[in-house]
């Protein structure tokens, strides 16, 4: 929670022109449903949440006053699992934005063949105008508000924008005291002292990585003759970054909701990193050039990395795109209209579906590991990731090719056959 970027500027967080993240979720899975010949009533029920709840949080801040907050929790669906997914602390919070995250929770989950449903949590709170002790207070009375729809075998958060591993401690703490033992499978992404797993905080950042350099090589580029560009420099982009340019790519750009930074020999990402700890933000980066944060996207690269928001590739700059491939570190980044300019174009998406999901990954070998009380080294977590990221990669590709769809209406079709398929063969109760 930065409170040492107060004096800088924000960027404004969505483009006028974007319709919101449900719209595109669902126009995804309406298109996935007309390939897959579904009837509507098994449309409907994919494109329904199973269950929602929305909760007060009442904060005593601390001087005193009460502000009353409000959060919510989606379980979209769980017929593969238990629910799965971040909990989310934005300004821009609210019930849709949280229903679409739920339902690509769902869809993620399904293509990588973790054994869960999906879900999403947001309270409506910029975290950085609170204290340690503010948000400690928050995120217990929001765990205590859900408490009756979470567990480990119901529903199990984990950290997404706004919310880290201090906030899993406080919320694993919090059901366990309600429930008198210790329950750390409750959620993912806890400090390794509370049985995290060893490579969570960098799962998604690597899993991204893997997978841009597996798309690299689909289109014959050599890493080492590469340019990239990455928007957001928080827990996916900062590090995504470094092991982008510790596999030779040259990233000239990063951004934050600050502004970007831009140098066409490559940053330093490890100085960069140091620069954003002790400033609270990647701008004013010393030997490189200050430039707006919408112009990261429209640089002449041939990497874009989106991995801050949804909803920043939009119909009104999308033509305007260089890069050859975009890999979506974030959630819902492309509007469907840029989605389809893309496709007319050539430029490769790799869905965010597939392309972030190297934290539900090592989120379910956390699970695993905390149920078991039996915890696996390093290198085996890191060599598992990569093998589910690029057997899920390598079919994909099959899938695409096999049915003349793009990357992502591939992965859409895939995770939506196999969730209708649990559905079906588990039948309508009653
Ligand atoms: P974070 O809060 O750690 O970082 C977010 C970053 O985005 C910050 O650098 C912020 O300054 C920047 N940002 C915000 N608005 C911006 C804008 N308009 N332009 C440029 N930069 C902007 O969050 P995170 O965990 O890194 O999540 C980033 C994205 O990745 C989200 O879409 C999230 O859902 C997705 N994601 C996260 C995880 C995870 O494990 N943390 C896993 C899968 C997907």
């Amino acid at each position: 929670m930065t409170t040492n970027a107060a004096h800088l500027h924000e960027a404004s967080p969505h483009t006028p022109h974007h319709e919101g993240p449900l719209v595109d979720a669902q126009a995804q899975l309406a298109s996935a449903i007309a390939t897959l010949g579904y009837e509507p009533g098994l449309h409907q029920l994919l494109a329904s949440p199973r269950r929602e709840m929305t909760v007060s949080v009442p904060l005593r801040r601390d001087d005193g006053s009460v502000e009353v907050l409000t959060g919510h929790r989606v379980q979209h669906n769980f017929s593969r699992g238990p629910a799965k997914g971040g909990l989310r602390y934005s300004p821009a919070v609210d019930l849709d934005e949280v229903r679409a995250l739920a339902m690509w929770m769902t869809w993620k989950c399904a293509l990588l063949d973790v054994p869960y449903g999906g879900a999403k949590g947001g309270v409506r709170i910029d975290p950085r105008h609170y204290s340690r002790g503010e948000l400690q207070r928050v995120t217990r009375r929001y765990t205590s508000e859900i408490l009756p729809i979470i567990g480990p075998d119901r529903d199990i958060p984990a950290p997404d924008i706004g919310t880290d591993e201090q906030t899993m401690a406080w919320m694993m703490d919090t059901y366990s005291v309600a429930s008198g033992y210790t329950v750390p499978g409750v959620v993912t992404g806890k400090p390794v002292s509370l049985g995290g797993s060893l490579g969570r905080a960098q799962a998604t950042s690597a899993g991204v990585v893997h997978i841009a350099l597996a798309a690299l090589e689909h289109l014959g580029l050599t890493p080492t003759a590469t340019t990239a560009a990455v928007q957001g420099f928080g827990k996916v982009g900062s590090d995504a970054a470094l092991f982008l340019t510790e596999a030779g790519v040259t990233v000239v750009a990063v951004s934050d909701q600050y502004g970007a930074v831009h140098h066409p020999e490559g940053l330093n990402i490890h100085a960069l990193q140091a620069h954003a700890a002790t400033t609270g933000s990647i701008v004013n980066f010393p030997g490189a050039q200050t430039i707006p944060g919408e112009e990261l996207l429209t640089l002449e690269v041939d990497l874009l990395v989106p991995a801050a928001v949804e909803g920043v590739l939009t119909a009104a700059n999308a033509r305007n795109v260089h890069a050859k491939v975009i890999v979506e570190g974030a959630n819902g980044p492309t509007t469907a209209e840029a989605d389809r300019i893309f496709a007319e174009a050539g430029v490769l998406v790799v869905p965010d579906i597939l392309a972030n999901a190297g934290g539900v990954i090592v989120s379910y070998f956390e699970w695993v590991q905390s149920n078991q009380a039996y915890w696996w080294s390093r290198t085996e977590v890191d060599a598992r990731l990569e093998h589910r990221m690029l057997a899920a990669w390598h079919h994909l590709l099959d899938v695409a090719s096999a049915r003349g769809l793009t990357l992502r209406q591939a992965a859409t079709v895939t995770a939506v056959e196999r969730v209708a398929d649990a559905h079906r063969t588990r039948g309508l109760y009653p």
